[in-house]
């Protein structure tokens, strides 16, 4: 299948008089014939369904539609992208661990890393997006787990440079986890570039309609956690499944079937059923979406430049953009996706004005769904961090996020163009 078929058939194919669309098991619970039979489905000795918290046919149409779009061998789906982020990472570190991540990320992972992780004892050392791959070596110890960046950082608008972190992780045996909300892998597969993990907020573009939080973690299978000293909770035998050692009873899914096993059972952060239908709906027209969303924001972003309100614009699809070229090198067609952001002269003040000028734009805390949407993060979604932290995650007090819909082309810019002349 083409990526475009994935999209619209992958994770469901009915059987002989089965529904054409694959149904809301909204069950918390499977029927078994014998106690052995469910047993075994505990001691994960066979696969099977028992319990919603540890996986329900519907959450696994979907989970395997996305892992066929990201190329991946399973994928895990999540209560939000938050849970996504949260459990990929404790998969992987304990109380004592580190692990390094770009600080140009979503404010809320960077609230995670920054503090609530930090107060479990998990340490992020977070590295400037242009470090050189040498200094980002000199944080890397025997306790450093992971390394971690956005495809597109939200609401930065800086595209990883996969090459530099695949090449520092493949030195030291470690594993790269990337969060591919902002590219979808209708543009991006991060698996072909050295990602070993991958995390989406569903809740963007898969979904793509603003009407359900989610998540959904992707193993690549591309690792070998069996025998590497990094992973111990890989090589140990498990005591809560009979002695199982993940690395090697996982086969290439192993971190999966040890993030499903152990983190979604003790944590228990699952999709609800109705939330995958809908998301799962969302995905079929995914390849109608992004290249429309692509286009819009690119025309958009054109039109920011040439305004005089205007103090920069951010956005990848530029041809004059510092990352226009791994653009090229990493996402297909040129496709960007919809999020751009500018620098609104007058700062928080501007930024007020024209958000209540605008008419077709909402303000919402929202991004990636087909209506257009405005966010000005200094206030909203970013407020916590300081001065100095705003500008290590990229988002100068005077950012505007925009996620441009897909609406008409010339409504969208003329929405914006007309309550930018109005401040
Ligand atoms: C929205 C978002 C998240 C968090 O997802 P939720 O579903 O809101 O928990 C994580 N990463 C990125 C890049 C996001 O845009």
């Amino acid at each position: 299948m083409k990526l475009d078929t994935k999209c619209v058939q992958g994770g469901y194919n009915p059987k002989n008089g089965e529904p054409r669309v694959a149904p809301i098991v909204q069950s918390t619970t499977f029927a078994y014939d014998t106690p052995e039979e469910m047993g075994d489905l505990f001691d994960l000795k066979k696969a099977g369904y028992f319990y919603t918290r540890l996986g329900n046919p519907t959450l696994g149409n979907l989970e395997e539609k996305v892992s066929l779009l990201e190329g991946g061998v399973g994928a895990l789906a999540t209560s939000s992208g938050m849970a996504a982020t949260t459990l990929a990472i404790l998969n992987l570190c304990d109380s004592g661990d580190n692990f390094i991540s770009v600080s140009e990320i979503y404010g809320g992972t960077y609230n995670l890393f920054n503090v609530t992780l930090r107060r479990l004892g998990i340490e992020c050392r977070f590295v400037d997006k242009n470090a050189k791959a040498e200094d980002i070596e000199k944080l890397i110890d025997d306790k450093t787990r992971l390394i971690f960046c956005e495809s597109i950082a939200n609401p930065a608008g800086t595209i990883a440079d996969f090459d530099k972190y695949s090449k520092v992780a493949k030195k030291y045996n470690m594993v790269l986890m990337v969060d591919n909300t902002i590219s979808t892998p209708y543009i991006c597969r991060p698996f072909n570039f050295g990602a070993n993990v991958i995390v989406h907020a569903s809740t963007k573009y898969l979904d793509g309609h603003a009407t359900s939080v989610g998540g959904i973690i992707v193993d690549g299978g591309n690792f070998e956690y069996f025998g590497n000293k990094r992973y111990p909770h890989f090589n140990e035998k498990d005591a809560s499944y009979h002695g199982l050692v993940f690395g090697k009873d996982g086969g290439k899914g192993a971190y999966i079937l040890r993030a499903r096993g152990i983190g979604m059972r003790d944590i228990g952060a699952q999709m609800a059923p109705f939330n995958a239908f809908l998301t799962m709906l969302g995905i079929e027209t995914l390849h109608l979406r992004m290249p429309r969303h692509s286009d819009n924001a690119l025309k958009l972003a054109k039109a920011l430049k040439e305004h005089k309100n205007v103090e920069w614009v951010k956005y990848a699809g530029l041809e004059d953009d510092e990352d226009h070229q791994r653009l090229n090198k990493y996402f297909d067609k040129g496709y960007a996706a919809g999020m751009v952001s500018f620098g609104i002269k007058g700062g928080r003040e501007s930024a007020i004005k024209f958000q209540k000028n605008l008419k077709l734009f909402k303000i919402v805390t929202h991004i990636a769904d087909s209506r257009s949407c405005v966010l000005h993060p200094a206030s909203t979604t970013h407020r916590q961090l300081s001065d100095a932290d705003l500008k290590a995650a990229g988002v100068p007090s005077n950012l505007v996020r925009l996620s441009a819909g897909t609406e008409d082309a010339e409504d969208i810019v003329n929405d914006v163009i007309n309550a930018l002349n109005k401040i």
